[in-house]
C-alpha cells in the first residue's frame, strides 16, 4: 500500500458491523465477556481499545512497521520508550533535540540511573567514539528542532551494527508520509501525534512502533503496565487527522520552499534552515533518505527586536507553540520550546534570541508571505 492510501485504509475494518465509513469512537473503558469460556477480545481500554487500535494500525502501516502502540502525548511515548532500559544503561542522543526530551533525559530519566551523551548524531566517528560498554541506545532526530541539522539514520546504523544497541528515531518532523526510519535501520520509531498526524492541534497523542516480537512483547507489558495510553476519543482524532496527511503535508511543503526562498531574499532575514533550499548541508542526505523536505523551518533575523515584532504583528500566523498544524505557527525557541535549556548550550548550537522557528501551514502562500512582510515592515 502506497502512503496515499495508506492514510486511509492503513487500519483494519473495525468490529462493527454498521457498515460505517469512518471509525466508531469505542467510549467504552470495559468490555462485557459473552461467556467465562468465552472471553471478548477486548477487556479493557487501559490494555485494548478499538478505536486505538484503528489509530495504532495506521501509524504501524505508514511507517512499514508490524505493531504500533497508541499513547496520551508523544512524551508518555518517550517516557514509556525509556522504561526499556535498565539503569546504568548508557544512551547517546542528538544534542539539538526537541526540549521536552531534552528535559525528560535530563531530569527524570537520569535519576531512573540512565546516563545520556547529548552529540551531533550528524558527525559519525564522534557517534562511534562515545560508545561504551554500557550504550544501550542511540536516540535521534532528523531533521532536528530548532536547528534543522539532519542525520544520516542509515551511517548511525551501519556504525552501531552487530552491536547490542537500539536505534531509536523520533520522526516526528517529518512524519511516516515523508520518511520512514525503519526501512533505514530502526528499531524503534517514535511520534508525537500531537502534531502532523493529527495536524489539527486538536488532540494530543504519541506513537511508537516497531518490528521486532521481542520488543514488541517487552513495550506491550510496558504500555499497559504505566497505562499511559490514547483515548477513544483522541484516537478517533488521530484516524480522522491521517487521512489528509499526505494532501496536507504536499501543500504545507509547497508553502514551506517558496516562503524559505522569500525569507532569504528579504533584507532583515540573515539566516533561512529549511532542508529543501539545495544549499543546506542536509539537503543531500535528505534526498536518499527521505520523500521529501516536510514544513518546518527556522530563520533568524537581524535583530531581536525583529523577531519580536514578527510574532507579535502577525495576523494569519500565530504566535504559538507545537507545530504540524493546519494552521501556520510561529515560535521564539528562547522564549518557548527551548527556554529549560541552558543560556550557554542554546547558543553553542546557534539558538540565540533572533531565530525564529517557523511550522508553516496549508494556507494560500501568498498571505503567508503578504503577513511576513507586513510584520517586519
Ligand atoms: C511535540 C514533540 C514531542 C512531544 O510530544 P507531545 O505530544 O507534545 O507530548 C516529542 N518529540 C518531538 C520532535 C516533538 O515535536
Amino acid at each position: 500500500m502506497k502512503p496515499e492510501t495508506a492514510c486511509i485504509h492503513g487500519y483494519k475494518q473495525s468490529p462493527d458491523t454498521s457498515g460505517g465509513i469512518a471509525v466508531p469512537i469505542y467510549q467504552a473503558a470495559t468490555f462485557v465477556h459473552p461467556s467465562i469460556n468465552n472471553p471478548s477480545e477486548y477487556i479493557y481500554s487501559r490494555v485494548k481499545n478499538p478505536t486505538r487500535e484503528a489509530a495504532e494500525q495506521t501509524v504501524a502501516a505508514l511507517e512499514g512497521a508490524q505493531e504500533g502502540f497508541g499513547f496520551s502525548s508523544g512524551m508518555a511515548a518517550i517516557a514509556t520508550v525509556m522504561e526499556l532500559f535498565e539503569p546504568g544503561s548508557h544512551i547517546i542522543a542528538t544534542d539539538d533535540l526537541f526540549g521536552g526530551s531534552i528535559r525528560l533525559f535530563t531530569t527524570i530519566t537520569k535519576r531512573h540511573g540512565l546516563e545520556f551523551d547529548f552529540i551531533d548524531t550528524n558527525d559519525i566517528p564522534t557517534l562511534k567514539s562515545k560508545i561504551k560498554q554500557n550504550t544501550k541506545a542511540i536516540y535521534i532526530e532528523t531533521p532536528t528542532n530548532p536547528m534543522t541539522i539532519v542525520t544520516d539514520i542509515a551511517a548511525v546504523k551501519a556504525a552501531v551494527s552487530g552491536m547490542d544497541i537500539l536505534l531509536i528515531v523520533d520522526n516526528t518532523f517529518l512524519s511516516p508520509y515523508f520518511q520512514n526510519p525503519i526501512a533505514l535501520g530502526a528499531d524503534i520509531v517514535i511520534h508525537s501525534g500531537t502534531k502532523y498526524l493529527g495536524g489539527h492541534s486538536d488532540a494530543l497523542a504519541g506513537f511508537a512502533v516497531l518490528n521486532c516480537p521481542a520488543l514488541r512483547q517487552r513495550l506491550t507489558h510496558l504500555h499497559t503496565s504505566i497505562g499511559a495510553t490514547l483515548s477513544p476519543m483522541d484516537s478517533y482524532l488521530i484516524v480522522r487527522g491521517i487521512k489528509t496527511l499526505a494532501v496536507r503535508l504536499d501543500r504545507a511543503q509547497e508553502n514551506a520552499l517558496a516562503l524559505a526562498n522569500w525569507l532569504k531574499a528579504h533584507p532583515r532575514i540573515t539566516a533561512v534552515y529549511y532542508t529543501g533550499l539545495p544549499c543546506h548541508p542536509g539537503h543531500e542526505v535528505m534526498k536518499k533518505q527521505a520523500r521529501g523536505f516536510g514544513a518546518m523551518m527556522s530563520f533568524e533575523t537581524d535583530k531581536p527586536e525583529t523577531a519580536r515584532n514578527i510574532v507579535e504583528r502577525t495576523k494569519i500566523i500565530s504566535y504559538a507553540e507545537s507545530l504540524g498544524c493546519v494552521n501556520s505557527l510561529i515560535t521564539i525557541p528562547v522564549l518557548c520550546t527551548h527556554a529549560d535549556v541552558p543560556e550557554e548550550e542554546r547558543l553553542l548550537r546557534g539558538i540565540n534570541d533572533r531565530l525564529v522557528r517557523f511550522s508553516v501551514g496549508i494556507e494560500n502562500v501568498q498571505d503567508l508571505i503578504e503577513d511576513l512582510a507586513q510584520a517586519m515592515e
